[in-house]
C-alpha cells in the first residue's frame, strides 16, 4: 500500500504544495506506525514552503509540524522536535541546544502524509477530553510558549506579562501558560474581534499601538519582529525580559542601548524546547489546564488555501487540516 504526502520539492507560492504518491515504510526496532488524523499548520509551514535566504532546508521536504493521529487504537500526537540524544546537551535535558536538533517537518519529514513512521518515545496520549483536531493544534506553539515563559524569561507569579499578537498560535498558549503561572496577562490584537477573542482567554485586551502599554511589563512575549519591536521594547518595566520567538514581520531591528543598560533589560531568544519540557505542558493539557484554541478545520486537499489564510493573519489560534488529500486526483 502506498502513502499519499504534501511534498515541497522546490520552495515558491502556493503551487510548490504537491501532493504525491510516496514508497510504503515500515516500522523498526523501537519505531511505531501513525495513521495520520490531523497536522495543524504553523507559521514554520510559510517558511518551509516559501524557502529563506541563506537557510537550507534539503528539499524535497514533508512539510507539518503538528501531529496527531492512531497508534493501533491508540490516539498520539508527536512530540514536535528531539536532539541526537547522546551528546552533552541532550542527555542534560537540553535537546533544544544540540547540534543535531530536529523539527519535525523542518530538518525532518513532517506530518503531512497518510502514514509516518517515528521512535515509540514520540508519542504523547490524547486525554479524552480532546479531538484528534484539538490535539494537533497543540505541541509546536505550546512547547515554543513554555519554553520561552518558563524555561528562558523564568516568569514569576504576580508578575504582568505583554503578549504581543495575543491571537496567534504562539500568543493563545502564551496567555494561557501565563496565567496559569500566575500572571496579571495583557496581550495585544489588531481588531476589535479579534480583542475580543483574547480577553475571552483571560488576557487584558490591547491595540498595538496603545501608548498605556508603555513601561508597564516585566516579560514580553514577542514572536512578530520588525513591527512590533519598538512597542515591545518600550512596554518593558525597569529590569524587564522581552523574549523573542519568531519574525514574522520582518527581522531586522533596531536596539536603543541606553534603554538597554540604563534600565537594565534583558533580550532573549528562544526556539522551541527541550523533550522534558513538552512532557510537563502535556501534563498541564491532560489536566485540562491549557486547551486548544482551533479557528477552523479544513481538508489536507485545501492545504493551498490554507496557507493563504495564515499568511492574511485571518486565523486566530490554530488552523488544523484533516487528512483528506483528495486522493483521487493524485498523480
Ligand atoms: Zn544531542
Amino acid at each position: 500500500m502506498s502513502r499519499v504526502a504534501v511534498v515541497v520539492r522546490q520552495h515558491g507560492g502556493v503551487e510548490a504544495l504537491k501532493h504525491e504518491r510516496l514508497d510504503d515504510v515500515s516500522p523498526g526496532p523501537g519505531e511505531v506506525e501513525v495513521e495520520v488524523s490531523h497536522v495543524a499548520l504553523n507559521h514554520l509551514d510559510l517558511w518551509v514552503r516559501r524557502g529563506v535566504p541563506g537557510h537550507d532546508f534539503h528539499l524535497p521536504r514533508i512539510p507539518g509540524s503538528d501531529v496527531a493521529g492512531r497508534v493501533g487504537g491508540r490516539r498520539v500526537v508527536l512530540h514536535p522536535s528531539w536532539g541526537c540524544g547522546s551528546c552533552s546537551r541532550c542527555i542534560t535535558g537540553m535537546q533544544d541546544r544540540c547540534s543535531e536538533f530536529r523539527i519535525r517537518g523542518e530538518n525532518s519529514d513532517g506530518g503531512c502524509v497518510t502514514r509516518l513512521v517515528v521512535p515509540a518515545w514520540h508519542c504523547l496520549d490524547v486525554p479524552d477530553h480532546l479531538s484528534d483536531a484539538e490535539a494537533a493544534a497543540l505541541p509546536l506553539t505550546l512547547l515554543t510558549a513554555w519554553h520561552m515563559l518558563v524555561g528562558r524569561a523564568a516568569l514569576r507569579r504576580g508578575e504582568r506579562v505583554l503578549v504581543q499578537a495575543g491571537g496567534s498560535g504562539v500568543g493563545v498558549m502564551a496567555i494561557q501558560i501565563a496565567r496559569l503561572w500566575g500572571a496579571e496577562v495583557h496581550a495585544t490584537a489588531s481588531t476589535p474581534e479579534r480583542r475580543e477573542r483574547v480577553a475571552g482567554l483571560g488576557a487584558v485586551p490591547h491595540a498595538y499601538d496603545d501608548p498605556g502599554l508603555r513601561g508597564q511589563f516585566d516579560v514580553v512575549v514577542e514572536c512578530v519582529g520588525q513591527a512590533s519591536w519598538r512597542s515591545s521594547v518600550s512596554a518593558l518595566a525597569w529590569g524587564g525580559r522581552l523574549v523573542c520567538c519568531g519574525a514574522t514581520s520582518g527581522s531586522k531591528v533596531e536596539i536603543n542601548l541606553q534603554a538597554l543598560f540604563f534600565k537594565q533589560l534583558s533580550l532573549l531568544g528562544s526556539t522551541m524546547g527541550s523533550s522534558g519540557e513538552m512532557e510537563q505542558a502535556w501534563a498541564e493539557v491532560r489536566a485540562g489546564r491549557i486547551r486548544p484554541v482551533v479557528d477552523r478545520v479544513l481538508p489536507m486537499s485545501r492545504i493551498r488555501e490554507a496557507h493563504g489564510l495564515l499568511e492574511r493573519r485571518e486565523v486566530f489560534g490554530k488552523l488544523v487540516l484533516s487528512m483528506d488529500l483528495g486522493v483521487d486526483d493524485v498523480v
